[in-house]
Parts: C-alpha cells; sequence; structure tokens
C-alpha cells in the first residue's frame, strides 16, 4: 500500500509559480505540500538556465508586477544575488531583472520554510484519482516508492499542465491549426567576455544591433543584454533557424548568459521528442559559443561555464479553461473585474517553425489584466492553475509565459486556495473582490 500524506493544499511543481503559490498558501494558514521532480526549486529559471526576469514594469517603466515577486528581488537584492530592475539595454522592454540563480535556489525553500510548506522534491506525479469532477489525490513516484498527497484544493503549476490533464480537465497545445509551439532553447553561461569591448563595439556599430537598443545612452548604462549581430550571425551561416544572436550580461562581470539555440517542431510533453531535442539543443550550444569565441569582439578568450541541466521549453500544454485571455485583451490593455495580476511584457512569438520572433507592444496603460477565470480550468472543480498553463490562446501565451507574471500568477491561485479552504468552498465560487483585497495586502497591483 502506498504511503499517504494529508494536506489542505497541494502544490504540483516548484517554477517560479508553484514557489509563489505555496509561499501564498502557506500564509493563508493552510496546511500546505509543494510536489517537485526536481532536487531543487525554480523550474526554467534554475533548471534551464532562463535569466533575467523580465519584466516586472511597462514599456513606461510604471511597476505593475510587486507582492511576493518583489518580495524576492529584495530579499536577493539583501543577500547581495540581485542588482534589482536595470534598464534593458536590448530595448525590448523597460527593465530586466538579473539575480543569482542558486541564491535564489536557497532563498525560495527559506521563505516556503517560513511559510509552513512541507517539501517533496525528487518526487514526479504520474498519476491523480478523480471522483466526481474532484481531484482526491495526487500520486507520485520517487526513490521510496510511491506517495498518494491527498488534498483539499490542488495547484497546477507543472508549466506542462500536467495535474489538469491527468485529472481530465481539457488541455490545449500550440498555435490554432498546425499545434506547433514556441521553439525550446538550450541556455549556457560563458564567462572570460570582455563587456567593456563588446560595449564600444556596440556603440560604433548601432546599425548590427536591434533598433530599440538605446544606443545613445549605453555609455552610461550597465550594458544588461544585446541582440544582433545580424551581419556575422548571417556570414556564419549556422544551422540553426534563426536570425540574430540574443545574450545577457552577469551574474559575474566577465559573464553572459547566451539564449540563441533553437529547437523547432518538437514536443515538449513527448518524451522521444524531448530526447531529441536535448542532443540537438547540446550540440547547437558548442557552435554557437565556438561561434562567439571565433567572431564577436570581446568573446576572444571565452568559455563555457555551464549549459542548462535541461533544455528551456517555452510552450506546452495550457489548461482549456473558464476564459482564454486573448490577444486583443493584451495588445488593448483590456481591464476585467475579476483581476489577480497584471503585466506589461508584449506578446512575444518565437516562431515554430521560421527564423524570427513576432512582438506585439501592450496599449493604453500599458498593461494588461489577467482574469481569475484563466486560472480555473473546466470540469475539475478543485482545481487551479498558475504560470505558463493558465487557460490563453497560443499568442497571449507568449507574454503570460514570462517569469514575473509567472510569479504573479502563483501568488493569485495560493492566495485563491486559502480562501477556498478557508470558507470549505470551491474555488470558482469564492468571493472575487475578498481574493483582490487579500492580493492587495499581500502588496499586488491591481489598478
Ligand atoms: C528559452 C527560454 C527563455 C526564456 N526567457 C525568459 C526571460 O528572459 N525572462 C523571463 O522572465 N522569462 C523567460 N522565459 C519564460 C519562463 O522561464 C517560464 O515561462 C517560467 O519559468 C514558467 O514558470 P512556471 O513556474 O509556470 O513553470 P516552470 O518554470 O516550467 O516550472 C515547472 C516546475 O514543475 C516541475 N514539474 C513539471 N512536471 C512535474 C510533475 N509531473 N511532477 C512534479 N514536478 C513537475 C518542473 O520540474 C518545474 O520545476 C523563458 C523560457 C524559456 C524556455
Amino acid at each position: 500500500m502506498n504511503k499517504i500524506i494529508e494536506a489542505d493544499i497541494v502544490v504540483v511543481g516548484g517554477g517560479p509559480a508553484g514557489v509563489n503559490a505555496a509561499i501564498a498558501a502557506g500564509r493563508s494558514g493552510a496546511k500546505t505540500v509543494l510536489i517537485e521532480k526536481y532536487g531543487f526549486i525554480g523550474g526554467m529559471s534554475t533548471a534551464a538556465l532562463v535569466y533575467p526576469w523580465m519584466t516586472f514594469h511597462t514599456t513606461d517603466g510604471k511597476q505593475v508586477i510587486k507582492g511576493l515577486a518583489q518580495e524576492i528581488i529584495d530579499r536577493l537584492i539583501a543577500m547581495n544575488a540581485s542588482p534589482g530592475h536595470l534598464r534593458d539595454t536590448v530595448g525590448f522592454v523597460n527593465t530586466i531583472t538579473p539575480y543569482h540563480a542558486e541564491i535564489y535556489k536557497v532563498l525560495a525553500v527559506d521563505m516556503l520554510k517560513e511559510a509552513g510548506v512541507k517539501l517533496l522534491f525528487h518526487s514526479f506525479v504520474d498519476h491523480v484519482e478523480t471522483v466526481d469532477n474532484r481531484i482526491q489525490s495526487v500520486q507520485l513516484t520517487s526513490k521510496s516508492g510511491r506517495i498518494d498527497v491527498k488534498g483539499k484544493v490542488f495547484i497546477d503549476t507543472t508549466g506542462d499542465a500536467d495535474l489538469a490533464y491527468l485529472s481530465g480537465a481539457p488541455c490545449l497545445q500550440g498555435r490554432d491549426g498546425d499545434k506547433l509551439t514556441q521553439p525550446m532553447t538550450m541556455k549556457f553561461r560563458m564567462r572570460g567576455v570582455d563587456l567593456a569591448v563588446v560595449k564600444q563595439y556596440m556603440i560604433d556599430h548601432p546599425d548590427e544591433f536591434y533598433k530599440k537598443t538605446p544606443i545613445d545612452e549605453l555609455a552610461n548604462l550597465p550594458l544588461s543584454g544585446v541582440l544582433g549581430y545580424y551581419k556575422h550571425w548571417k556570414e556564419a551561416n549556422l544551422p540553426i533557424n534563426r536570425d540574430q544572436v540574443l545574450f545577457f550580461t552577469g551574474p559575474e562581470a566577465d559573464e553572459v548568459l547566451v539564449n540563441t539555440t533553437r529547437v523547432q517542431g518538437l514536443d515538449g510533453t513527448n518524451v522521444e521528442d524531448l530526447t531529441e531535442a536535448e542532443e540537438l539543443g547540446r550540440k547547437q550550444v558548442l557552435m554557437v559559443a565556438e561561434f562567439m569565441k571565433n567572431n564577436l569582439p570581446g568573446f576572444e578568450k571565452a568559455s563555457i561555464s555551464s549549459v542548462g541541466a535541461q533544455i528551456g521549453i517555452r510552450e506546452t500544454r495550457r489548461i482549456d479553461g473558464q476564459y482564454a485571455l486573448q490577444v486583443d485583451d493584451v495588445v488593448q490593455g483590456r481591464h476585467f473585474e475579476d483581476v489577480i495580476a497584471r503585466s506589461g511584457y508584449p506578446i512575444d512569438i518565437h516562431d515554430p517553425s521560421g527564423k524570427g520572433v513576432t512582438a506585439a507592444w501592450v496599449e493604453g496603460d500599458g498593461a494588461y489584466d489577467i482574469p481569475y477565470r484563466c486560472l480555473l480550468p473546466q470540469k475539475i472543480e478543485n482545481l487551479l492553475t498558475a504560470g505558463r498553463c493558465i487557460s490563453t490562446t497560443h499568442e497571449a501565451l507568449a507574454t503570460t509565459r514570462l517569469t514575473p507574471s509567472c510569479m504573479a500568477t502563483g501568488q493569485a491561485a495560493g492566495s485563491a486556495a486559502g480562501l477556498a479552504v478557508k470558507h470549505g468552498m470551491q474555488p470558482a465560487k469564492i468571493d472575487i473582490a475578498e481574493l483582490q483585497s487579500v492580493l492587495v495586502q499581500g502588496g499586488a497591483v491591481l489598478k
């Protein structure tokens, strides 16, 4: 017989959304368990080296994501593990937020424990017990055998909507028509980079960089990100379906994080595709690093310092929930009565089959609302989602997937679950005004 663990709230997936969901749930006073397949938290942020977090602000620089996400940044700053929000020298958004992934791993566990959350690492959820459209328990497999974790409310923060899918809630994947998803990227870091040389090259060759790069201000800004080298990249003609080089600086003074490999046409929920993606991604890392060392000024003495433990996955399954956020909701900066989070990050679609990136900026006051209904699946009554797998179209996912908004929807899901447990109701029945008041007390920006 399986071992049994009982809780009020069960959060599956310890990425940025799951961490914040579990902290919020734990702080509500509910007995909370967080289940994570790796031996550390952070999801894409740590396992796939996603860096920096972007963005907490609108294009005009107004901060629209605060709350627990900002609390994490403040504590990272106090630990000398983040410089805080820096001006984005790529020019794509207003600010980006570098952080030290190894310190974030430790800090998040401290914060989870302070909130009274029980952690189960090295635990993979592969089965969900559902009766009358209510989840009774999730089953995980681990070194100590199978464990049933029972709960009243469950939160799916697996990124892949595993819990929703396994419980029978309707899910969607990819774009309309061919169902292709955004490409995967194997990220890697290089050290030994002379960033002063990189910056000077940008100032001297502005046409080789993204048109919004603030070249005029570069001399006085810390270099945070670089997008371009169009000529070098084209001439190298590497077998990678991308049209530019993208990297970010830090956390060390001679270090960059490269976001340039691209694996297309494979499904991040299919184990054979994932295996192929890991192989292709790692081969591309060697190619790109060699290209940078041999061609880009400032990289002559650089070498690879780390590669993601897994390939970065931008898009897989998402729930087909009670409302799907639409591209117009984002672009027009629409407001919703049941807003639980906001974001000013543009639509940013890395082409599922082509070379480029499609972007569209948020109009109105520069931020759009994420309604509570996007966290609620159809059919399964005691399940909430947060992060990458909430209910959106393929296009709207291209903004909600960014880490700060995943953290914000995580806080909302954890707080909603806390209220559902407190009042003995299903998440769909809680009072939205009460949820919004809890979120605002927790520092969230909803207006
Ligand atoms: C290549 C790439 C570049 C990106 N660039 C940026 C960027 O520059 N800035 C930015 O802010 N965002 C960026 N993002 C987006 C961002 O990293 C992710 O969308 C975000 O991490 C999603 O958070 P999440 O918590 O929803 O899911 P994830 O980060 O995917 O976390 C899910 C967690 O659940 C665990 N899990 C999954 N299934 C199970 C299971 N069945 N049982 C137990 N545990 C499970 C996983 O191990 C993981 O820890 C990028 C993403 C990628 C892939």
